[in-house]
Parts: structure tokens; sequence; C-alpha cells
């Protein structure tokens, strides 16, 4: 097992036992449900928006390692950008973790989301990965042709 491959492990261990961001928001624009069935992973997103901006990003519920380090680094990544800044960087680690194990990968572009290279290894785990970045990028998609936002893209 390679350096960074252990420091990445400890990150997503870290994640899990002491999630950022978790709790309810009362007072949340948005609330998302995101359940995975194949895992038992189910979260709750909680957001709040600023005009485009993700003003705060919370989330509570439970799932495996891989889930709930992904909603908990989701929600540090996320908060303060606008919805255009959220959508590059979920497709950026969703196209990632489509990729071949052994494939290289844009470190520097990806940041701490490299730590989940190593998923790719166990197909079953990716949608454990990419869950609650499904659930909040659906939820923009929602709101759009809800109408109640404009869509500036
Ligand atoms: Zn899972």
């Amino acid at each position: 097992m390679s350096d960074s491959r252990s420091l990445y492990e400890k990150m997503i261990l870290d994640h899990y036992k002491n999630p950022r961001n978790y709790g309810k928001i009362q007072a949340a624009d948005k609330i998302v449900e995101a359940v995975n069935p194949l895992c038992g992973d189910t979260f709750t997103l909680y957001i709040m928006f600023n005009d485009d901006r993700i003003n705060a990003l919370q989330f509570t519920g439970s799932g495996c390692a891989i889930s709930k380090a992904s909603a908990s680094l989701m929600t540090e990544l996320l908060t303060g950008k606008s919805r255009h800044e959220a959508n590059k960087i979920a497709d950026a680690f969703q196209e990632m973790l489509r990729t071949e194990p052994d494939a290289p990968i844009a470190e520097e572009e990806l940041g701490m989301l490299a730590a989940f290279a190593g998923v790719r290894e166990f197909p079953i785990r990716i949608k454990c990965a990419t869950l609650a970045w499904r659930a909040l990028i659906r939820c923009f998609d929602d709101e759009k042709e809800g109408g109640d936002v404009a869509a500036t893209d």
C-alpha cells in the first residue's frame, strides 16, 4: 500500500467518524433524501441558498464509511459554491469514478476527492460514493423545472 493511499484511507475514516456539517438546518430552503437501498445508506441533505450560491449545506443520516465520508466531504467542498461550480465538481468526481481502477487521476483538480479513487476497485461502492452528490445535483434540476429559480446557465 502506497503512502498516499493509506493517507486517503485515513481521511475517509476521519470524515466517517467525525462527519463535518452534520445536523439539520431548520430553515433549509431544500431538504433532499438520498437513499441507496443496495447498501442501506440513508441520508438527508439540508441546503440553504443565497441567490445562486450554496450558503449552507448539512446532512444527517447513516450509511457505510464511503457514503458518509463522501457526504461529509461534499458539504465541505460545496459550501459557498455556485450551482454551476458544484455541478462541475460533482461531474469531475463522478467521471473519475467511472474510469478503470488503475487509470491515472487528475489529483490536482480533484483535491481531497482523489481519496475516493480506490473505490473504483469495488463497483458496488461507487453508488455509495456518489449518493449524496447525485441527490444534490438532482435537487438543482428540480428547482429549474419548478421555475421558481431563474436558470442562468
Ligand atoms: Zn454504502
